[in-house]
């Protein structure tokens, strides 16, 4: 059994507090089908989001499977941060040195469709999963951080392909103090964002799929998978194998259990989550109505959503565990959080926010979960090389809300034949040249040491 595989015992995050029984360990038949015509490897929001689209694309299609390794939709998708927040500034500069202006803005603009995609799709579908439109108001702290982010600003200003100018906006002095509500706060820039509940989203989809057809194998891990002569794929399972035409792989951080050629590509990386509540559950907390993103450093960054009932959904911490590369890098293993971040968030919300200082908040939960980083910091999509009528989804960084579902949508419009083309920003695209490279510029900077005191 490949060590990438997702662990049993894994911590328990607030998202799966909505966990129902009929679903979470869902199996459509007891004994495997022989041949399906797809079979989808992860039921997370890439797996499942793909399969929403094959079946819409095409409603005929009844021959789909889809297998989870743990219970239904229990990897990153429902131990995140809710947080539907597109990155519009910050990592500009570094896409525009590597792809040039329209590519880069291709990234920055794809990101920003995802609020509107997201929106459309909770309202087609009538899906209660606490949608919440906002602001994104981002803070930092010390000069390598805010100096960068200036920069970004003023350069991406410059891009006429972005298509969002008209909503970001910086703020400096009192104004950044009294919008962020953090005294410390010299800059701050703001822009629409959303927030939302991830695994009651994704549970939802999977509902309209199963009802649409979708077969689905929980707790059933894929071991291996092989081609066989006639081009159709052989997937290997405790519980038996299964023959399949299409193979889609949507298997995020642990993407090496079924592919070993992803080794270095996709690196499983353990985050932590928490959520904070007021400490006397009859008072109200202070809400705040931005969601936050607080960079310590150019490099280091924690993220807050300000849920409706009144409680906070923060991940971050690495200030206190930055250094210790192997207390995160590399592991697949969410069993356990990450030493030091439970005192990290034990009263996280009035060391920073002026009005929650006199506040008596309390730690209520806190889990941990793997992130796929991959070694260029962007999505693998599209099918495999050399290898026909194989997929991959995977690889979305800290930042699957804003890139999950129009990389599916793509990705199954070109499975089910309905485009030629794979409309997803030109830089995500699985090519040669991504797979030959070999500088991993993730390690490179999660290796630096963290130069910065809280
Ligand atoms: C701690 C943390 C905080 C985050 N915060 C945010 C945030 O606030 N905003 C944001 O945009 N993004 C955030 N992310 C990232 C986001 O959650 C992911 O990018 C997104 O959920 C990826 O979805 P996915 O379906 O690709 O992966 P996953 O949800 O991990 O789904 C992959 C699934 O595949 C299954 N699987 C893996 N291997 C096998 C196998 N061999 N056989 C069968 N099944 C298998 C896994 O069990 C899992 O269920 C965060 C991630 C973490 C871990």
């Amino acid at each position: 059994m490949s060590k990438y595989l997702p662990v049993a015992n894994s911590t328990r995050s607030f998202w799966l507090s909505a966990e129902e029984d009929d679903i979470k360990g869902y199996r459509s038949s007891e004994e495997l089908p022989k041949e399906m015509d797809t079979v989808i490897i992860g039921s997370g929001y890439s797996g499942t989001a793909t399969a929403y689209y094959l079946l819409k694309g095409n409603p005929s299609n009844k021959s789909i499977l889809m297998f989870e390794a743990r219970n239904i939709c229990n990897g990153a998708t429902s131990r995140n941060g809710g947080h539907l927040k597109c990155d519009l500034y910050y990592g500009y500069e570094g896409f525009l040195r590597k792809y040039g202006e329209k590519d880069a803005a291709s990234i920055h603009n794809f990101e920003y469709d995802h609020i509107r995609a997201t929106k459309a799709l909770v309202e087609e579908e009538k899906i209660d999963c606490n949608f919440v439109i906002t602001r994104a108001c981002d803070i930092h702290f010390d000069k390598s951080g805010m100096d960068k982010a200036i920069s970004g600003y003023n350069s991406v200003s410059k891009n006429s392909y972005v298509n969002y100018m008209h909503d970001l906006q910086i703020n400096f002095g009192d104004e950044a103090k009294t919008i962020s509500k953090v005294e410390k706060s010299p800059v701050c820039l703001t822009y629409t964002t959303g927030h939302l509940w991830p695994y009651k989203l994704v549970i939802s989809l999977l509902r309209i799929c199963i009802a649409r057809g979708l077969q689905v194998q929980a707790n059933t891990p894929v071991l291996k998978t092989k081609r066989l002569n006639d081009g159709r794929y052989l997937v290997k399972t405790p519980r038996g194998d299964v023959i399949t035409k299409k193979l889609i792989v949507a298997t995020n951080g642990y993407t090496v259990s079924v592919e070993p050629g992803f080794e270095n590509k996709i690196i499983p990386v353990k985050g932590v989550v928490s959520r904070i509540t007021s400490a006397d559950p009859s008072k109200r907390t202070p809400h705040l109505t931005n969601t936050y993103a607080l960079r310590y450093s150019s490099e280091d960054y924690d993220y807050l959503i300000n849920r409706g009932d009144g409680s906070v959904i923060v991940g971050g911490g690495k200030p206190v565990y930055g250094d210790n590369l192997d207390s995160f890098y590399n592991v697949v293993d969410d069993s356990t959080i990450i030493p030091k971040t439970k005192e990290f968030f034990t009263n996280y919300m009035k060391e920073r926010y002026y009005t929650w200082k006199d506040f008596d908040e309390k730690l209520d939960c806190i889990w941990s979960g793997i992130l796929g980083l991959t070694d260029d910091t962007l999505p693998y999509v599209g099918e495999m090389l050399k290898e026909k009528n194989k997929f991959i989804i995977a690889g979305f960084h800290g930042h699957g809300m804003p890139r999950v579902l129009l990389c599916a949508k793509a990705l199954a419009r070109v499975i089910n034949g309905e485009s030629t083309s794979l409309e997803v920003p030109k830089p995500f695209k699985l090519t040669e040249a991504r797979m030959e490279n070999t500088e991993n510029e993730t390690f490179a900077s999660l290796k630096t040491p963290r130069k910065h005191k809280l």
